[in-house]
């Protein structure tokens, strides 16, 4: 049967614009790949969304009510996985968009997941920690009955962390009675976290950084690498992509960036943050602006902040060879065309920030045999994971001539479809 190539009507209260840019992938890589009709239409839409109202008493005394949300794309291949993010910008159709992308990203790195994801619009940076742990607390007892070791794994997204992640296990045990370590990931260490998990998301993306620069046959000593955002991804990405010999050139937070075209000094940079609280005003540097960053002349281009950052406004005047979406949705889908036909090889977000997902993988299957293993094995895991990953995107992109965008949602989408074939549609 032909794929649809777009459906009429609007049918979902989903279908914002960050929604309908990640149902546009599906379409396009449907058409491409002739999925069959009713697969395709099944695959359009989340399989279930939660909207909650969360009430938190504040420091003040006062009573402030905050809107959440819990998505399911899709769960053919076991318990729904994704992140939970706190950000003004939190909706529906963001949410469900995300959560989306979470199902293509667990299938093209094999694990047996289907994808969620969840957030609260605030602003969280606004928030005591006090404040901060009663609306996560809140928002968990709100949605408990969608989520469990079985049933959807939460872990941390923007603004979301291993605190985070040890009050919503908390929550979660209390109300069910016993100690339930793997409701989440992302937890830490000594409540039953994976060694490495941290770092992952950071470790994948300078893994594909190196592997894609092998892939374009580079063979300059110290590649130049500019990063925008400098968080949990940016900042471990850094880290790794010096210790292996690159020229890091540029680094932003959301006050602003900085550059040194000879390359900054990262682990000076790091301790610095950590008295300063940002990278402005760092010793060599020059000011740069997020935007700027984007457009500076350099090898490698890792945006690893927010989405739709790289626009059909400016991707046109990108400097680099190679980008790698350590954010979700960092490229809109008109920049992504002009990349491609400017030659510009992207390593998509399902794709390179994956490690995160893939030791959150780690963590409940490490959970679930009560038996841990040592951050080498974690890290050795995780490159044999993303390596066989890389290796299948850029060959399939390769051979089809296609998008590695399309190539890695191919890979994604086709795994999804075949189970689901099998499964049938019950009843
Ligand atoms: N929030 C991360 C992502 O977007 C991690 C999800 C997880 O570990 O479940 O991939």
């Amino acid at each position: 049967m032909a794929a649809v190539k777009s459906v009429a009507k609007p049918t979902m209260e989903c279908e914002t614009e960050h929604f309908l840019a990640a149902q546009r992938q599906l379409d396009e890589i449907a058409e491409e790949m002739c999925l069959d009709r009713e697969l395709h239409e099944r695959l359009r839409y989340p399989k279930r969304a939660l909207i909650v109202t969360v009430p938190v008493r504040m420091d003040d005394g006062s009573v402030k009510t905050f809107t959440g949300y819990r998505v399911h794309h899709d769960v053919t291949l076991g318990p729904a996985k994704g992140g939970i993010r706190f950000h003004p910008e939190v909706n529906l159709g963001e949410v469900s968009g995300l959560a989306m992308l979470m199902t293509w990203k667990c299938a093209l790195m094999g694990l047996p997941y289907g994808g969620a994801k969840g957030g609260i619009r605030c602003e969280p940076w606004n928030l005591s920690a006090g404040e901060n742990e009663r609306l996560t607390r809140r928002y968990t007892s709100e949605i408990i009955n969608l989520i469990g070791p079985d049933k959807d794994i939460p872990a941390p997204d923007m603004y979301t962390n291993e605190q985070t992640m040890a009050w919503i296990m908390d929550t979660y045990s209390i109300n069910v009675g016993h100690t339930v370590p793997s409701v989440v990931t992302g937890k830490p260490v000594s409540i039953g976290g994976s060694f490495g998990r941290t770092e992952a998301t950071g470790r994948g993306v300078a893994y594909c950084a190196r592997r894609a620069v092998a892939h374009l046959g580079m063979t300059k000593e110290s590649p130049t690498v500019a990063i925008q955002g400098f968080g949990n991804v940016g900042s471990v990405t850094a880290k790794l992509l010096h210790q292996a010999g690159y020229k890091i050139v540029a680094v932003s937070d959301v006050h602003g960036g900085i550059h040194n075209p000879n390359g900054l000094d990262i682990p000076r940079l790091l301790a610095y943050i950590s008295e300063m609280g940002k990278v402005e005003g760092f010793a060599g540097s020059s000011a740069v602006s997020n935007k700027e960053l984007l457009e500076l002349p350099c090898d490698v281009l890792i945006p690893a902040a927010l989405g739709g950052q790289i626009t059909d406004a400016n991707a046109k005047k990108l400097q680099c060879q190679i980008v790698v979406e350590g954010a979700n949705g960092p490229t809109t889908p008109e920049a992504d065309m002009i990349l491609h036909e400017r030659g510009i090889m992207v390593v998509p977000d399902i794709l390179a920030n994956a490690g995160g997902v893939t030791v959150s993988y780690f963590e409940w299957v490490q959970g679930m045999m009560h038996l841990f293993w040592s951050e080498e094995e974690v890290n050795q895991r995780l490159e044999q994971i993303m390596g066989r990953a890389c290796d299948q995107v850029f060959e399939l992109s390769t051979k089809s001539k296609l998008r590695t965008r399309l190539a890695a949602l191919r890979i994604g989408v086709s795994r999804i479809a075949e189970a689901k074939r099998l499964r049938g549609l019950y009843p």
